[in-house]
């Protein structure tokens, strides 16, 4: 009898927590037909730092954006589909450090990077450092369709998203009055401040992240995930942050889950975040839940890495754990959607 019991349990632990094992029919009663998660950005976001009019258009602009991806996924379309879509609404606002809106190099320059991973493939792709594509999270999915490679960077990655057809604008397009001041700022305090060089000197940081994610999970079970940004304010030497590198910024993996990740950028690439968070689920057999808070308030807190990530596991749960005072964020799954800055 106890060999009994003991089999049924071993079982039902490797049907629930062996993250390579096909999906039964019970699991996929258990899973949402859809689930979506965006954010917008973490950081010193306080309600005090904020106007009720810069509150109001942050607002619409997050529901805006998930409006765009839960219809997709409504319809029945790509986790993929989705991702892309809702990301270009976000880097097409100048509200968020993406696209038009993106933050300003020690130079005075736009440098954009992006990635996105497809779940049920693993295929992804990235580009680092653009200056002329307008949406350069489109480009990251051409490379990862069009391409042999996972990540372009500079000219050669303009070269290719010509090639391919993508919509180029000139480099004043991303311009934006706030993140040019951002960036005297910036300056103005490493004159004073900071003779280092050393770019993570809390003197030289914008106070504020915002780069763009989207994750989500789609009817057939796929997941998706996404991440665009113009990196931090006064960034330099062509500098990379997180968000272009596979398994720091953006993962993605149908057996487990996808994330896609905000804030100090050089933080998350040392630990792995993204990949962390699929690991843990896979590995330790932790909900999305444990493993993302483990990451976000303990990990990264311990080692000084400030800021958030948005996921979605394989059955639509999402967790958005961040330790920073705010992020942008917002997640809609059938029956509900929401969106929220404030801890
Ligand atoms: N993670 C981005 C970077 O380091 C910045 C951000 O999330 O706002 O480039």
């Amino acid at each position: 009898m106890k060999i009994r019991i003991l089999a049924v349990v071993l079982l039902t632990r490797l049907l629930f927590s062996c993250g390579t094992s096909p999906e039964t029919s019970q699991e996929k009663q258990l899973r949402r037909p859809y689930s979506l998660a965006i954010h917008g950005g973490a950081g010193t976001i306080t309600r005090a730092g904020m106007t009720p009019d810069r509150e109001a258009a942050y607002t619409a602009a997050l529901d805006s954006a998930l409006i765009i991806g839960e219809n997709i996924l409504k319809n029945g379309g790509s986790a993929l589909d989705a991702v892309e879509q809702t990301i270009v609404y976000l880097e097409n606002c100048p509200l968020f450090n993406a696209g038009k809106g993106a933050v300003f190099t020690h130079e005075g320059r736009n440098e954009l990077d992006a990635s996105v991973m497809d779940g049920s493939t693993q295929k992804a792709g990235a580009v680092g450092g653009v200056t002329t594509v307008k949406n350069p999270i489109k480009l990251a999915r051409a490379v990862m369709e069009k391409s042999p490679h996972v990540m372009l960077t500079g000219r050669g990655a303009e070269q290719f998203a010509s090639e391919n057809g993508l919509e180029l604008v000139d480099a004043k397009w991303f311009y934006t009055e706030e993140r040019w001041k951002s960036l005297q700022k910036a300056l103005e305090a490493e004159k004073k401040e900071s003779k280092t060089g050393d770019i993570t000197d809390p003197s030289r940081r914008d106070y504020k992240f915002g780069t763009v994610g989207c994750v989500a999970l789609d009817k057939n079970g796929h997941l998706a995930a996404g991440t665009s940004t113009g990196g931090m304010t006064n960034k330099r030497w062509n500098r990379l942050g997180d968000a272009p590198i596979i398994g720091a910024g953006t993962y993605a993996a149908d057996d487990a889950c996808a994330v896609s990740c905000t804030g100090h950028g050089e933080y998350f690439i040392r630990y792995a975040v993204a990949h962390d968070v699929w690991a843990r689920v896979t590995y330790t057999g932790e909900t999305l839940e444990q493993a993302t808070d483990y990451i976000v308030n303990k990990k990264l807190v311990e080692k000084g890495g400030e800021g958030g990530l948005i996921a979605v596991d394989r059955y639509g749960k999402v967790a958005m754990p961040f330790n920073s005072e705010g992020m942008y964020r917002g997640y809609a799954f059938p029956g509900e959607r929401k969106v929220m800055i404030y801890r």
